[in-house]
Parts: C-alpha cells; sequence; structure tokens
C-alpha cells in the first residue's frame, strides 16, 4: 500500500509518498509559491537527484496535478501512474472539538472543518484547499484527514477551559485546544519503545521545539495539558511568536501606539518571540551565533526561552505528579545541544539529569540521560508524515 502525505500551506504543499510495506519515503517534496509569480516544485525521488519544476501553479489544483506529474513521470518518476496511489492522508491543523481521532473527509467531515475556520483562519483554508484539489485531480481516492487538535481532546476540562465568562465558552468555543499533536503523540509512542515500557504506564513531558513550539504533557498516553490554546499563540516563546503574556497589553498597546487589533496580532504572532527579543532572526542558528559574539539581546532571547521551557516542564511535572522522561524534538530540540543543556540545567530536585557527552548528538533517537538518572532525557527526531501515513493506512484498511 502507498500512501501520500500532503500539508498544505497558504502557498506552498509540502508531500511524502510513503511505501507502507517498509514505512519507506520513495518521494518527497515541496511545491512552493503556489498563486505566486515564479511557482515551483523540488521533487526528491528517493536515491536520486533533485528535480525541479518551473510550471504556473495559480492554485493547490495545479500544484498537486504537478506532483502527481512528477510522481508519474516516465523518466524519474517512482510509480507507472495513479492507481498506485491507494490513499492520501492529509494534514489538518484544526478540527475544534469534532474530532479526537483522524477520520475519512466524507462530506460530513468537510463541513465540520468548514466551521472551524472561524478560529483558525490561517491555517484551516488552504488545508481544505489542498483536499480539494485532490478531490478533483483523483477522484475516488479516499481521503483521511490527520489534525494537530486532535490528540488534545483527552485534556481534562479545568485544563482546557479559560477563566473567562462561561458563556463564551458555550457561544464561539472558546477555550484551549493545543497544536502539534501528531508530533507529540508520535514521539511519545517512540519514547514508550526506547523505554521499554507500555506507554500506558508512562508519565512524559514531550517538547516540540521547533519555529513554532509547545510541550505537552502525557500521562499514560493522553495528553493532560498543553501549552499551545486556542491557537498556537499561547505558550512558550517562539521563533516570531509571544507565547503567554498579560492579555491588558493589547489594549495599553491600542491606546500609547495607535494602532488597531489586527495590527497587534500581527506584532505578536510575527514580531515577537525570540525575533522581538534578539532583533537579529527567528532562527536559533542566527541567534546562537550572535550571542557567541557578545551580543547581549540575542543572549537574552536565549535565556528567556530556556526559562520558559523550564517552567513549563516545572508545571507539567506538577500535573502529573511526576515524569518518567523529557523527549525533545523538531528543528530546535532535535539539534540544539546546548539549548537542551540550558534547559536541562540544575533540574535534578526533578530527577533530570543530563549527561553532557551523550548531548552532543544531533538528529538521532537518543537517550540522553546520566547513568542513573531518575528521568530519562531522550531525543526523538518527529515524523508527523509517518504518523499521518500509519493513520490514513489504518483507516483505509477498515
Ligand atoms: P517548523 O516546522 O516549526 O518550521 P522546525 O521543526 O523545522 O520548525 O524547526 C526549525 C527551527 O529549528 C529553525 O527556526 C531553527 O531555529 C531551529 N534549528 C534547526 N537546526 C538547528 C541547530 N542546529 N541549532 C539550533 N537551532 C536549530
Amino acid at each position: 500500500m502507498k500512501i501520500l502525505v500532503i500539508n498544505c500551506g497558504s502557498s506552498s504543499l509540502k508531500y511524502q509518498f510513503i511505501d507502507m510495506q517498509n514505512e519507506e519515503v520513495i518521494a518527497k517534496g515541496l511545491a512552493e509559491r503556489i498563486g505566486i509569480d515564479g511557482s515551483v516544485l523540488k521533487h526528491q525521488p528517493k536515491d536520486s537527484d533533485k528535480i525541479i519544476i518551473e510550471r504556473p501553479m495559480p492554485t493547490h489544483k495545479e500544484a498537486l496535478q504537478t506532483v502527481v506529474d512528477a510522481l508519474t513521470d516516465k523518466d524519474y518518476g517512482v510509480i507507472k501512474d495513479m492507481g498506485e496511489i491507494t490513499a492520501v492522508g492529509h494534514r489538518v491543523v484544526h478540527a475544534g472539538e469534532k474530532f479526537a481521532y483522524s477520520v475519512v473527509l466524507k462530506e460530513e467531515v468537510m463541513n465540520a472543518l468548514k466551521e472551524c475556520i472561524d478560529i483558525a483562519p490561517l491555517h484551516n483554508p488552504p488545508n481544505i484547499m489542498g483536499i480539494e484539489a485532490c478531490r478533483q485531480i483523483m477522484p475516488g481516492v479516499t481521503m483521511v484527514g490527520v489534525f494537530d487538535t486532535a490528540f488534545h481532546q483527552t485534556m481534562p476540562k479545568e485544563a482546557y477551559i479559560y477563566a473567562i465568562p462561561y458563556e463564551l465558552y458555550e457561544k464561539y468555543r472558546i477555550r484551549r485546544y493545543g497544536f502539534h499533536g501528531t508530533s507529540h503523540k508520535y514521539v511519545s509512542e517512540r519514547a514508550a519503545v526506547i523505554l521499554g515500557k507500555p506507554l500506558e504506564e508512562l508519565k512524559l513531558i514531550t517538547c516540540h521545539l521547533g519555529n513554532g513550539a509547545s510541550i505537552t504533557a502525557v500521562k499514560y498516553g493522553r495528553s493532560v495539558d498543553t501549552s499551545m490554546g486556542f491557537t498556537p499563540l499561547e505558550g512558550l516563546a517562539m521563533g516570531t511568536r509571544c507565547g503567554d503574556i498579560d492579555p491588558a497589553i493589547i489594549k495599553y498597546l491600542h491606546d500609547k501606539e495607535n494602532i488597531n487589533v489586527a495590527q497587534i496580532d500581527g506584532i505578536l504572532n510575527k514580531k515577537s518571540g525570540v525575533l522581538g527579543i534578539s532583533g537579529v532572526s527567528n532562527d536559533f542558528r542566527d541567534i546562537e551565533e550572535a550571542s557567541n559574539n557578545g551580543n547581549e539581546r540575542a543572549k537574552l532571547a536565549l535565556d528567556v526561552y530556556v526559562y520558559k521551557v523550564r517552567k513549563y516542564i516545572g508545571a507539567y511535572a506538577a500535573v502529573m505528579n511526576g515524569v518518567d522522561a523529557v523527549v525533545f524534538t523538531a528543528g530546535l530540540g532535535e539539534n540544539s545541544a546546548s539549548m537542551r543543556s540550558a534547559i536541562c540545567k540544575d533540574m535534578c530536585f526533578f530527577g533530570i539529569e543530563l549527561d553532557e557527552v551523550k548531548n552532543k548528538i544531533m538528529g538521532k533517537e537518543a537517550d540522553l540521560s546520566k547513568d542513573g538518572s531518575k528521568v530519562k532525557v531522550l531525543l526523538i527526531p518527529t515524523n508527523e508524515e509517518l504518523m499521518i501515513a500509519r493513520d490514513t493506512m489504518r483507516l483505509v484498511s477498515k
């Protein structure tokens, strides 16, 4: 069985084509600048050179057609025809309270996702465009939706209800949802395998630290709290997002700077986080370099980032009354030994002891904790695409 996994952004389409017999990626790529001049597909078949295809892609439909053409090309394609694509798994950001699991994308599901556009105006519309493009180009092929929010639907009410008038929850479903669920679920399952214990017996704190970042308390296999909220803006300081702030700042900024709410929203989403503090970049590699060269604001940005991660680890150890392992994943979590080291420093109260030598590793599954550390520190590269493909296969095989 071969499954195409698709992740659509507003002007991009990322994909992986996976042979589920051995869970091997046989081709992957990225279509960029969809709807903009200079649309291009970068297609990487397994074991051969990258192919660059420049072609107008006014919408996601043309982008997807270009992907299918690349997959079936007579020279560098990996399948003879589209019939070899058994099913398509779509990453969808927001399913609100409607879906706690992945589902086959039937008409009623599509309607439910459209109802979620209000609460995910940036993310759901391109996801939906990708699904609709697939339906046009591959009619009859089963499609599955895998939702970033689904894994967190197990949070108890006290973790997801905001302390605002309850009617606002009833009327608009304003509550905490959480994101990156597919990643938190994947690394939790891997952690159980690495630790050699059933997931149902483990208390894990999973740290997805990429450009967007979130931390989840996973108790006995279920998400019981996570740092992102109603939108991905809540929680940690991120590349460009502010994370937790006092909401009163919004009115204060409005009054002082004479700017409207949309402008403030732009500042908090796109100009804040480590970019905002450092003034250098949203990429941690640039900030670490600047900090090493003596840039004080770059150093402060890293200190703030680390401090917030540490606070959440402490909070989630309290929430679960203990922790068996802390897991690091995503761009920063997988690759930055210095940030992992700063985060785990002086955590022996919790029984978290990082081995600085083992910690030198990058991008590979590893146990980074000192021999005898009560709490394990694990590095587990995330694989959201594989998780989506597995869910898709499971639902198609039903
Ligand atoms: P996203 O999917 O949210 O865009 P990723 O998980 O790909 O993010 O993470 C990207 C981020 O990871 C980059 O912004 C960069 O700051 C960070 N990163 C990647 N490699 C390194 C590294 N070697 N050292 C420090 N940070 C890194």
